[in-house]
């Protein structure tokens, strides 16, 4: 009955889950406090005394039993509402008792309800030594005889039954005694029941490195499988088109960043086998130039390439942008989105079938299967975060030697979070931002200001710049969000009047070509204003834009903003961002608003937003199983998963394949792991 229970409600099945059900905390009863040290930030005590009162008062309900312990030093009050007949029967007055609870005040005496009491014997005179553990557990399994203590009671009984060899050591040798851990048997005994508290941090740390080793050394030994086995095409050579383009039509000179990535790029590419290489670099950071020349070497080396954006939008733009880049040269480059017309997107397919197309650009249209190429040879995925791991699959399915992948975000992840979501792609990042650019100045002003805001963007305006101006478009509050879109576009209007001023509109309930139009008027500098809701968060590039105004700038992600911002600060111009919001501010609202103001840098931003959030809701990592650590936390427990990473590191680093004997336990461990463990059942 128990252990349907238990399954039913708490998932748990087997002894190894019993062992993995870990408390979430252990009280500590390991020394008896004297009564007068208690503060009202006291909150477990154990204390020991001599019963000086027991008085029972009261009717029904409303019946409770109080007591009055004595110590040497002060008073402590007791008392009890329920069991009142059995509890009032086992006490006597003037005997000595061990007693444990929760701690209250009332009226400046402390008391504890129900407590734990128990004669005070001389034997027991150091109390019980020992930090008994917390389970949670579920009001329904208390009532069936399962709460915290039955579960402690099970989980101490198995103990009883399991000696070390049933939890037998998985990590190497060298690694145990490099850090000195507690052997897993006793870890796990520990975890559950430390003697001290020493032992039960010894524990942990065994423990969430375990996790932390086991998520990285999985990893990593399918990225050494890959940089070993896997087939790439070559790219051999550095060719015309590339030397062509870089001495004599770039635009600018790449920053040392940019020339970095690109030499990373290059040497994956000549090795033979599979590049999936994942680039981070901050918004602004200049990735686009990186794609287009990535693309030329691979034109060089006889294949055809393809970059694929998240929105409709960022494709176009991508578009536009690579086709002016490539004017002088004869590179043809098509854009295949889902408003292409039929006839022209039969003609798009059919010269990418052929080969004769070297560079085509889209949306996830791109991934549909009636997309064949001849010989892709490079994939560029921009904002990766967008598109899911299933998608890139489909990339790589569309040659038969899979092509080289690169993705690109401006969604800074936390080197932790890179480590383990990411863990098994190579990794780039762009520090840099090109020369020139100004750190933009952060500012947030409430509501009452827009007034004064709206004369500094007609200031800014008149010196030739152009703005933005956000509204969240939030999906459950869908309608709401919309109307407030519109009112705001009125007011905005009602400050700059046509036909002094115009302004662009974009948001998604519009068709792709009036969304378009609009953008379209606002790079070419037709209109001053761009209103428009989060559409245009990623990519979007308009280097004349100075001032991004978000509204409801509370309602915003950290990261969200931090793209937003983004958009501005593109060119030599000094630029500006103005946080918008109502009065009433939640902590956590506040935090990322001051996070705003204080800092550019993407990363710590971030930082801030693992903090914030963790690791579960950061944009991207969502369906990450590989976050989903036991005891361990990646943001808490960041030295540890560093040390995990070094010590994989340099442990495939010998035996990339832990063939040798020293490795053989972990390896066996990982092999048995692959399937589900076949402990025997809980009876
Ligand atoms: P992101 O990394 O956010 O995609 P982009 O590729 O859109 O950035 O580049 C941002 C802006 O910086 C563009 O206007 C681009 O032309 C410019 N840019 C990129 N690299 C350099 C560079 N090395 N020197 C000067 N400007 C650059
Ligand atoms: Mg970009």
């Amino acid at each position: 009955m128990r252990a349907v229970s238990l399954q039913k409600d708490l998932s748990l099945f087997t002894f190894k889950d019993l062992l993995e059900f870990f408390p979430y905390r252990h009280i500590d009863k390991t020394g008896i406090c004297p009564i007068s040290e208690i503060t009202p930030q006291t909150e477990y005590i154990q204390v020991a005394g001599r019963l000086t009162s027991l008085d029972v008062s009261g009717e029904g309900h409303r019946k409770r039993m109080t007591a009055t312990l004595k110590d040497a030093t002060g008073f402590l009050e007791l008392i009890w509402f329920q069991g009142i007949n059995w509890i009032h029967k086992t006490l006597v007055v003037g005997h000595e008792y061990l007693v444990f609870g929760r701690v209250s005040f009332f009226m400046s005496t402390p008391q504890i309800t129900h407590p734990e009491i128990e004669v005070y014997s001389p034997e027991k005179k150091d109390g019980k030594a020992f930090l008994e553990p917390v389970y949670s557990t579920t009001e329904k399994l208390k009532s069936k005889g399962l709460g915290g203590r039955q579960i402690a009671k099970l989980t101490a009984h198995l103990f009883g039954l399991l000696s070390e060899k049933e939890i037998p050591e998985n990590l190497p040798e060298s690694v145990i005694e490099q850090f000195q851990f507690v052997s897993r048997y006793t870890a796990f005994r520990h975890l559950h029941f430390p003697p001290d508290q020493q032992s039960l941090k010894k524990a942990q740390d065994r423990l969430k490195f375990e996790e932390f080793f086991l998520a990285q050394i999985r990893m990593g030994l399918m990225k050494s499988r890959r940089h070993r086995y896997s087939q790439g095409v070559v790219f051999e050579q550095v060719g015309d088109l590339f030397n062509t383009f870089y001495h004599q039509h770039l635009p600018f000179s790449l920053t040392g960043a940019q020339k970095r990535v690109l030499r990373e790029i290059r040497q994956d590419c000549a090795r033979g086998r599979q590049m999936n290489r994942l680039l981070q670099g901050d918004v602004g950071s200049g990735k686009t130039i990186v794609a287009l020349l990535s693309m030329l070497l691979a034109i060089d080396n006889g294949f055809q390439a393809c970059m694929m954006a998240p929105t409709e939008i960022l494709a176009q733009q991508h578009y536009a942008t690579i086709t002016s880049l490539l004017k002088d040269m004869s590179v043809p480059v098509r854009l295949l989105t889902g408003s292409v017309g039929a006839k022209q997107r039969r003609e798009i397919l059919q010269l990418t079938e052929e080969g004769s197309l070297p560079i085509l650009i889209g949306t996830h249209a791109l991934i549909e299967d009636t997309v064949k190429f001849k010989n892709l040879g490079f994939a560029i995925v921009d904002e990766q975060h967008r598109f899911g791991v299933a998608q890139r699959a489909r990339l790589w399915a569309k040659a038969s030697i899979p092509p080289h992948i690169l993705i690109m975000t401006a969604t800074p992840i936390p080197r932790t979070l890179a480590m383990t979501a990411y863990g098994d792609l190579d990794y780039s990042v762009m520090d840099e931002l090109p020369p020139g650019r100004q750190p933009i100045t952060t500012v947030h002003r409430y509501d009452h200001s827009r007034p004064q805001i709206m004369d500094f963007i007609r200031e800014q305006v008149h010196a030739g710049r152009q703005a933005y101006i956000i509204f969240p478009l939030i999906e459950e509050s869908e309608k709401v969000d919309y109307e407030n879109l519109m009112k705001g576009y009125e007011e905005v209007k009602a400050f700059f009047p046509e036909p002094k001023y115009y302004i662009s509109m974009v948001h998604g309930r519009q068709k792709p070509e009036v969304k378009e139009t609009n953008m379209q008027r606002f790079v070419s500098r037709d209109t001053q204003i761009m209103v428009s809701t989060t559409v245009i968060e990623v990519g979007v590039n308009v280097p004349n834009a100075t001032v991004m105004v978000i509204e409801s700038a509370e309602k915003f992600g950290l990261s969200q903003l931090h793209q937003l911002r983004g958009r501005v600060g593109r060119g030599a111009e000094k630029s500006f961002c103005i946080l918008l919001t109502g009065q009433k501010l939640t902590n956590e609202a506040k935090q990322r608003l001051m996070t705003m103001c204080a800092t550019n840098d993407g990363f710590k931003i971030a930082e801030k937003d693992l903090e914030l959030r963790g690791p579960g809701d950061i944009e991207g990592t969502r369906q990450s199983g590989e976050l989903n650590f036991k005891l361990a936390s990646i943001v808490q427990d960041k030295q540890w998963l560093e040390l995990a990473k070094e010590t994989t590191d340099n442990i495939l680093k010998d035996d990339p394949d832990l063939s040798t004997i020293q490795n053989s336990r972990l390896k066996e461990y990982l092999l048995s792991q692959k399937g589900k463990t076949a402990w025997s059942k809980i009876s």
